[in-house]
C-alpha cells in the first residue's frame, strides 16, 4: 500500500464566513466527520501543518498584497470572498499544508498526500484575492517544490471552475504545466481552450472547457485522452492536484453532472499518469458537505491503492 500523508488544522475552521456563505467551516468538519469513524484515517499519516513564510507566499504574490492581506480588520475582498480576524492566519497555514506535505514527500516519509484546508486557493491571482480564495495554495505550494528540487511541476485542476489565479501564475513558464478542466462558460469567465500559455509557455496550459451538464463521459475522456498525453509528454518531478469537488452532479455551485465513481476515476487517472513522482492534493471547491466528504474519502482510497 502507498504510504499517504493527510493534513489539516483547526485554525482551517477560523477562517468566518458571513452565514449562508457556500464556503463555510461546515465542509471541513463534514470530512473528519466521515473520515474518522469510517477508518481510513487510521491508514494514513497524520502530517503537521507549518505556516507558509512570507517569503514562500512572495514566490507567487505581491508584497503589496500580501501586506494588505495581513491588516487587522474584517472585511470584503470581493462580493463573493470574506476576510475575518483569522483568515490570514488560516491562509498561510491552507498554502504552507501543501508545502509540508511535499517536505514528506521529499524526505521518504510519504509518497502522496491529501491536504483538508480552508480557504480555498485557485481564483487567487499573484495580486489579488477572489471567488473564495486568498493566497493561491497550488501555485504557492509548485513554487516550493521548485525551491526544493523538483523542477518540473504539473498543476492539475479538476475543480468545476476554472484555476485563473493558477493560470495567470504561470502562463508564460514552461517549468509549471497547468492543466484544468471546468465547466465553461462559467465563473471567473477565464479558461478558454484557446488559452495555452505564451512566450516560452506556450503549449504549457491546457484548458479543457466542459459544457453545461457534462458528465463522467465527457470529463474521463479528458482526463484518459488529453490529460494522460500532457503528463506523458512533459514528464513532471510532482503533481500538485487542485481538488476541487464542485464538479460533482450533487452540488449546486455549477452544472457539471460527474458522479462518485467519475470522481474516483480521475483521481486514479491521474494518480497512474504520475506514477513514481509525489502527488499532493489540495482542496479547492466542493459545497454540498455530504458529497464533499464522501469524495474526499474516495480520493484518499485512490491515494492509498
Ligand atoms: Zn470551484
Amino acid at each position: 500500500m502507498t504510504r499517504v500523508g493527510f493534513l489539516t488544522d483547526p485554525v482551517f475552521l477560523e477562517h468566518r464566513t458571513p452565514p449562508g456563505h457556500p464556503e463555510s467551516p461546515r465542509r471541513l468538519t463534514s470530512i473528519l466527520e466521515r473520515l474518522e469513524p469510517g477508518g481510513l484515517l487510521d491508514r494514513v499519516a497524520r502530517i503537521p501543518v507549518a505556516p507558509a513564510t512570507r517569503e514562500t507566499l512572495a514566490a507567487v504574490h505581491d508584497g503589496a498584497y500580501l501586506d494588505a492581506l495581513s491588516l487587522a480588520g474584517e472585511r470584503y475582498l470581493d462580493p463573493d470572498t470574506y476576510l475575518s480576524a483569522r483568515s490570514w492566519e488560516a491562509a498561510r497555514a491552507a498554502a504552507g499544508a501543501a508545502c509540508s506535505a511535499l517536505d514528506a514527500c521529499r524526505s521518504g516519509e510519504i509518497a502522496r498526500a491529501f491536504c483538508a484546508v480552508r480557504p480555498p486557493g485557485h481564483h487567487a491571482e499573484p495580486g489579488r484575492g477572489m471567488g473564495f480564495c486568498l493566497v493561491n495554495n497550488a501555485a504557492v505550494a509548485a513554487r516550493y517544490a521548485q525551491r526544493s528540487g523538483y523542477a518540473r511541476v504539473l498543476i492539475v485542476d479538476f475543480d468545476v471552475h476554472h484555476g485563473n489565479g493558477t493560470q495567470d501564475a504561470f502562463y508564460d513558464d514552461d517549468s509549471v504545466f497547468y492543466f484544468s478542466t471546468h465547466e465553461y462558460p462559467h465563473y471567473p469567465g477565464t479558461g478558454a481552450s484557446t488559452e495555452r500559455g505564451a512566450g516560452k509557455g506556450l503549449g504549457f496550459t491546457r484548458n479543457v472547457p466542459l459544457l453545461p451538464g457534462s458528465g463522467d463521459a465527457e470529463v474521463l475522456a479528458a482526463y484518459r485522452g488529453a490529460f494522460r498525453a500532457d503528463a506523458a509528454a512533459f514528464r513532471p518531478d510532482c503533481c500538485i492536484v487542485s481538488a476541487g469537488y464542485d464538479l460533482h452532479q450533487d452540488d449546486s455551485l455549477a452544472d457539471l453532472e460527474v458522479s462518485d465513481e467519475g470522481v474516483r476515476t480521475i483521481v486514479r487517472t491521474i494518480v497512474e499518469a504520475c506514477a513514481g513522482v509525489p502527488v499532493v492534493c489540495v482542496l479547492e471547491g466542493g459545497y454540498h458537505p455530504p458529497t464533499l466528504a464522501r469524495c474526499v474519502g474516495i480520493t484518499l482510497e485512490e491515494l492509498l491503492r
